[in-house]
């Protein structure tokens, strides 16, 4: 228990270290977010303020670098924390969990010939799926039909278990645009077989997302205003936050009778109508009311992989 504390501890220190100790999290050839770490993470400067003294000593031979991890109290290097921009700060928000809500617009539920009177259901994805704003994703291995699904972000700043629905939106701090990509031949597959859905939702580079957006600067929260999808500047999905099931009160009541919610988590809110399959080379442009857009561009699928 004293080396969790004191891990923990030095924590905001250590979150940037794989990135100068240069372990495999450092490669910036392929950091599960398709562009450098330095922009996936809050960065070399917020390390170099916060831990000055082990940085300086990793930077200059191997030996300093072992003592360096030695102290963090992780014998392997820890994991890159992930974290978004957020509009109108030189700050950024931490991402600890992602949930997704599996159906909450009538209009794609009957495009994919679901159940309409079903309640809203969650799944997860992993934080080090997060893919930055502006930037290019692999084509992803194992699937043929890779679909877009574009949706409102909600960004907590607070939580607990069982908040009451008129509780719900104090825990909120702000929204994004966020892309829960989907290999859908998979995800129907397991549906079949009545197997979850992970291989389908959760993969490398799953969940694009915006800078957020702070409460405080929109003025409000969101419960209308367009949701937009263009691919290659068509549009693909074009809705409105009105037309939610469950709107972000009903989301948060719900989730937080099944799991604890905490600062650092995002909710993804589900999708409009108009899904469908994007291929290497399309760009994909989300925008909602208020909160600007995300652009992501599709690559060919990479030949060589790691595992
Ligand atoms: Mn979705």
């Amino acid at each position: 228990m004293l080396l969790q504390s004191g891990a923990l501890a030095a924590d905001r220190g250590q979150w940037h270290f794989a990135e100068l100790l240069g372990g495999p999290g450092a490669d910036p050839g392929f950091g599960g977010t398709g562009e450098p770490m330095s922009n996936t993470n809050t960065g070399r400067r917020d390390f170099l303020l916060t831990g000055a003294a082990l940085g300086a000593a990793a930077a200059v031979s191997p030996l300093a670098t072992q003592a360096a991890q030695a102290q963090t109290g992780y014998v392997i290097p820890a994991p890159d924390a992930t974290s978004l921009p957020v509009v109108g700060s030189a700050q950024r928000f931490p991402v600890r969990r992602i949930y997704c809500v599996g159906r909450n617009y009538l209009e794609h539920i009957r495009e994919l010939g679901n159940d309409e009177r079903q309640p809203p259901f969650f799944f997860a994805k992993h934080r080090d799926m997060i893919v930055q704003n502006g930037s290019n994703v692999f084509y992803p291995g194992l699937t043929k039909d890779y679909q877009h699904e574009l949706e409102l972000v909600v960004a907590m700043k607070s939580g607990g278990e069982n908040i009451p629905r008129e509780q719900a939106l104090s825990h909120v701090y702000g929204y994004g645009i966020g892309l829960d990509m989907t290999r859908r031949d998979l995800q129907t597959a397991s549906r079949q077989k009545e197997q979850p859905w992970e291989i389908g939702k959760s993969f490398e580079q799953c969940a694009p997302c915006s800078a957020i957006t702070p409460v405080e600067r929109l003025g409000k929260h969101l419960s209308e205003g367009k949701i937009q999808l263009a691919v290659n500047g068509k549009m693909r999905q074009d809705g409105d936050l009105n037309l939610m099931i469950w709107n972000v009160q009903d989301i948060i009541m719900h989730l937080s009778t099944q799991v604890g919610l905490a600062a650092g988590d995002l909710i993804y809110t589900g999708t409009p109508a108009g899904v469908a399959a994007v291929v290497a080379g399309d760009k994909m442009v989300g925008t909602i009311a208020g909160l600007g857009e995300l652009s992501i561009t599709i690559t060919p699928a990479r030949t060589a992989r790691a595992g």
